[in-house]
């Protein structure tokens, strides 16, 4: 059993969500960078989970940090989980939506604002309010 308390069959998430909305939320995928429909992306907002609609990122973190993939100096207070990641040679913590375990992306401490942090996040892994 999963522990996140909204929970979705595969065949329910291979449903609501697009093929490669899919292979990034639930099989930790990265769309490619430059690609992604909220990386050049400045409105007055929240960005919420693509799987659950949970409110993760307000516009006033966002940053331009020129590495391809929308950048924030920080999340929502408890909506997001962090894991130590081990993957592909490299020592990153990734971030995961608390509400349904979705993946986000990594969270980096190089960021250029007073959090000193860098949340790096797909396009495909969330959603835009105005
Ligand atoms: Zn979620």
């Amino acid at each position: 059993m999963s522990k996140y308390p909204y929970q979705k069959s595969e065949s329910d998430w291979k449903e609501q969500l697009s093929e490669e909305e899919y292979r990034v939320l639930r099989q930790k995928g990265t769309e490619r960078p430059f690609t992604g429909k909220y990386n050049i992306h400045f409105q007055k907002g929240t960005y919420t989970c693509k799987g659950c609609n949970t409110p993760l990122f307000e516009s006033s973190s966002k940053f331009d940090s020129g590495c391809g993939w929308p950048s924030f100096d920080e999340a929502i207070e408890g909506t997001v989980e962090y894991i130590r990641d081990t993957s592909h040679g490299m020592i990153r913590t990734e971030i995961l939506c608390n509400h349904c375990g979705g993946h986000l992306g990594h969270v980096f401490n190089d960021g250029p604002t007073a959090t000193g942090q860098r949340y790096c996040v797909n396009s495909l892994s969330i959603d835009f309010e105005s």
